[in-house]
């Protein structure tokens, strides 16, 4: 079983629960993660829960009679035969669960039930999870956990350069070392740093999303000689120093952590007030991870989080009432921003619909971006930041550009038809020199041209 769950929509204690019910049934259980740092994290969470855990993992010694283990999906590929046999096994972040090494899970344990947990059940190429899952039940969509107050609306904010980025194809994503030459570029660079002191001028939090190492290197010297003190993560950071990275975040030592896309995952902290993207991507769960690192609430104490109308006033009591996205490379352009609901599947996207929600640009239409103060907000006729009045809606969906591109093809082929015969007509029948020039006349050709078609045709009766 496939499940589907926005960010903040208690994926932790699902997960916690189930692992819970099967402890108690003595079924031997395994939560399957594919990072180092995801596994760490689980086992620590897991553990602060109560649960008896051990960890399946290069360095660590399996210890068979523990019923829950968190497992490296790399580690466990060695160790099929040696480990007892599973009775669940329960997959975080599930998009990844379609590359072989899953797969050779799967079936070396055929008897085992399998829960994936996942917040975007699309994988990059459009292919779908029912490869792997019958059934999924989707959780609460984010316009509902909004309402409710357990996410934050977000204001997001995108480039007012239009940057020459080169869409991918084949469902592939975008060359990330392109992309890195453009969004590494001093003014690039300038815009994100300014528009992040614009809104945190002393005090707030971001993460900022990059191509690469030399590429966060970069952006963190950008910071730090605007006065905003920044530190690099990446996957590569060793534990220790992740972690006091992270310490020094909390601490508001540091306002921005810049990091490689692969640091995020897993990556979790309330705190953060902004979310600035500046590595492109074609995955919209990529996309949505970002930008949900901003999304989550701090509450205010003193309020009661049971209720609806507690959780709303501990948010508006509390210093972040909402989450800022900068977003440099147009990725809310093409995704759209935190709160659009999607209408998820376990089956492959087809093309048809993608063609029908984008335009030829590869931009959603379920957003617009505003010319004058540049937020991206969900489509409506006038900006709700500066309520700036849009020009007439003149973007169509691909699919419909498309479609016109047909007829007019299709239009030009008649014409062009047409016209031939009209001048076979013309030209039709016997014709003296005069005749032909009065044809040249009429269409604007030189009198050379009659010259030239009264001996052919002359000379073509001679040979007849
Ligand atoms: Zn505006």
């Amino acid at each position: 079983m496939l499940v589907q769950l926005v960010t903040g929509g208690g994926k932790t204690n699902l997960a916690e629960d189930i692992l819970r019910d099967a402890e108690a049934r003595g079924s031997v259980a395994w939560f399957v993660a594919h990072r180092d740092n995801l596994i760490t994290q689980a086992a620590r969470r897991f553990r602060g829960a109560g649960l008896n855990v051990g960890v399946i993992k290069a360095g660590h010694k399996y210890q068979r009679e523990i019923l829950i283990q968190v497992a490296s999906i790399q580690s466990l590929q060695s160790r099929f035969g040696r480990v007892q046999a599973p009775d669940l096994i329960f997959i975080d972040e599930t998009h990844h669960a379609l590359s072989p090494s899953y797969l050779k899970l799967f079936e070396a344990f055929p008897e085992a039930r399998v829960i994936g947990l996942t917040g975007t059940p699309w994988l990059l190429d459009g292919r779908g999870l029912d490869e792997v899952f019958e059934v999924m039940e989707t959780g609460p969509k984010p316009s509902w956990m909004i309402e409710q107050g357990f996410l934050l609306p977000s204001r997001v904010f995108g480039s007012r350069r239009k940057l020459a980025m080169v869409s991918p194809t084949n469902g592939g994503d975008f060359d990330l070392e392109r992309a890195e030459q453009i969004l590494s570029k001093s003014e690039v660079c300038g815009d994100a740093v300014e528009m992040f002191r614009d809104r945190f001028p002393e005090r707030g939090r971001g993460i900022t999303f990059t191509c690469s190492v030399a590429h966060a290197r970069q952006v963190a010297k950008a910071y730090i000689a605007a006065g905003v003190p920044a530190e690099i993560l990446t996957g590569e950071t060793p534990e220790l120093e992740r972690e006091a990275i992270i310490e020094r975040l909390v601490s508001q030592e540091t306002r921005q952590l810049v990091v490689i896309d692969c640091a995020s995952e897993g990556f979790d902290l309330p705190e953060l007030d902004c979310a600035t993207l500046m590595r492109p991507s074609a995955s919209l769960t990529l996309v949505l991870q970002q930008m949900a690192r901003a999304i989550r609430p701090v509450f205010a104490p003193g309020y009661d989080l049971e209720t609806r109308e507690g959780r709303l006033s501990a948010i508006l009591a509390s210093s972040k009432t909402h989450a800022t996205i900068i977003d440099c490379c147009s990725n809310t352009l093409r995704h759209g921003i935190p709160e659009l609901d999607h209408e998820w599947s376990l089956e492959a996207q087809d093309k048809k619909t993608r063609a029908a929600s984008k335009t030829e640009d590869g931009e959603t239409l379920a957003v617009r971006q505003c010319l004058e103060c540049y937020a991206v907000h969900p489509s409506a006729p006038v900006c709700p930041i500066c309520d700036h009045e849009h020009p007439v809606e003149s973007r169509i969906p691909k699919a419909r550009a498309e479609e016109l591109r047909e007829i007019e093809k299709a239009e030009l082929e008649r014409l062009q038809k047409e016209r031939q015969t009209k001048r076979r007509q013309e030209e039709a029948g016997q014709k003296t020199l005069e005749d032909w020039l009065q044809i040249a006349r009429e269409r604007g050709y030189k009198p050379g041209w009659a010259y030239q078609r009264h001996k052919l045709r002359q000379g073509r009766r001679k040979a007849a």
